[in-house]
């Protein structure tokens, strides 16, 4: 059986340590995902929900516990470790897509692929456009990220997470800004990642009919998992 994708234990997460604002945001957090699981994050706002992705995403470091990513324990790696763990396992998806609006479609899918190899070349335009067909935006490809809708902005995010195959892709409120439909396609977009490619989702929503779509729904409070 192969290793988790995810595995958390124990996590905390203090701001302001040493100060007399010191407050603990997570508690304690346990959490396991399987390879290809699909997980709605859910909880009120200020709950530490982008405090936990942000931890898992390494993009923060946690005050205690310990954070497996793929089976590869995260607090033995230095920071190049973790950059390099962070760009080949993990792709991110925001609610405001962060896209560079200046550059295409396919340019914005290239650039994982682009910040790894240093230049441009055929191989990586072709990968790039069957993401985008992945997406369904093929068509777009010379567009450039301004002029698209926000739900084909977020397909080209999400494309763009997928460039370098990761196991884990998280969301923090990916279809947040979305009118019903375009969100109900993102969804079904990342729920047939999932299931095609073996991508493991964790993705923050507000949208109780979509996470009741989901493997597994992950409720926090105040830090705590409750659900
Ligand atoms: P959520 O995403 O569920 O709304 P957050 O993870 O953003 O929650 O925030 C959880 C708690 O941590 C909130 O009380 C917030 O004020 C606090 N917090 C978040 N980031 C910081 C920070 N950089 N410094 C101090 N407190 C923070
Ligand atoms: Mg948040």
């Amino acid at each position: 059986m192969a290793e988790d994708v995810l595995r958390l234990e124990g996590i905390t997460k203090s701001y302001g340590v040493g100060t007399p604002a010191a407050t603990e945001v997570l508690h304690g957090i346990d959490l396991r995902l399987p390879h290809g699981a699909f997980v709605a994050l859910m909880g009120p706002s200020g709950s530490g929900k982008s405090t936990l992705l942000n931890i898992i995403g390494l993009l923060d470091r946690p005050s205690g516990g310990r954070l497996f990513i793929d089976g590869h324990d995260t607090a033995t790696l230095d920071d190049d470790a973790l950059t390099r763990m962070r760009g080949h396992s993990i792709g991110f998806v925001f609610q405001y897509h962060y896209l560079i609006s200046a550059f295409t479609a396919l340019e914005n899918v290239m650039m994982p692929e682009l910040l790894e190899r240093g230049r441009p070349d055929q191989a990586m335009r072709e990968h790039a456009l069957q993401l985008l067909e992945h997406v369904g935006l093929a068509e777009w490809r010379d567009h450039l990220a301004n002029n698209l809708s926000g739900g084909q902005q977020q397909r080209v995010a999400i494309a763009r997470a997928l460039a370098l195959n990761p196991p884990l892709v998280l969301a923090d409120e990916p279809t947040g800004n979305l009118d019903t439909k375009s969100a109900a396609a993102v969804f079904d977009l990342m729920r047939r990642v999932s299931a095609e490619n073996g991508t493991a989702f964790l993705f923050v929503t507000h949208n109780m009919a979509l996470a009741q779509r989901c493997d597994r729904i992950v409720e926090l409070v105040d830090g705590r998992i409750v659900a």
